[in-house]
């Protein structure tokens, strides 16, 4: 599913100005229904973890005890870039189907001129996947979304 559809499109960069605020807009968007758990599918006994040491959107399962958080399966989540990053390269590409100069996206997040080139790549990538086969497979995909709907994208 594209970028566009999934979601209302954020009135500006402002709104992915920090980890924290890019995991609760993804939260919003991929748990519309509250955290989902990607091992086990429960829904109901997952607590967030807010200790000083913990990771920024970790939640725990109570059922089975894995602790996950929102980028789990997603294209973020191999990736050594912040969230809050990936979030603004979407919004100024669009979800990945603006073309964009690496250079460009390199100088109005800050990350190297490598890593610019390496998301658009993989933005594109997501995002022309998302075009000609399942909705679920962009850069927004989750698998344990599809888990708990397995067609709610279709018609
Ligand atoms: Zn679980």
């Amino acid at each position: 599913m594209k970028w566009s559809e999934k979601a209302e499109r954020p009135v500006s960069l402002a709104r992915f100005e920090d980890e924290l605020s890019a995991h609760s807009y993804l939260e919003k968007i991929l748990w519309p229904e509250g955290p989902v758990c990607p091992r086990c599918g429960s829904h109901g006994r997952i607590g967030k973890l807010d200790g000083a040491s913990t990771r920024i959107g970790a939640h725990k399962c109570y059922v089975c005890r894995r602790i996950f958080s929102v980028t789990h399966g997603t294209i973020f989540s191999s990736s050594h870039v912040p969230l809050h990053k990936w979030l603004q390269a979407i919004y100024l590409t669009d979800g990945g189907t603006k073309p964009m100069r690496p250079h460009h996206l390199q100088r109005v997040i800050n990350v190297s001129f490598k890593t610019a080139s390496g998301m658009l790549r993989r933005l594109a990538e997501a995002a022309s996947a998302a075009d000609e086969d399942a909705p679920s497979h962009g850069p927004m995909a989750n698998p344990s979304n599809r888990r708990e709907h397995p067609n709610r994208d279709c018609p």
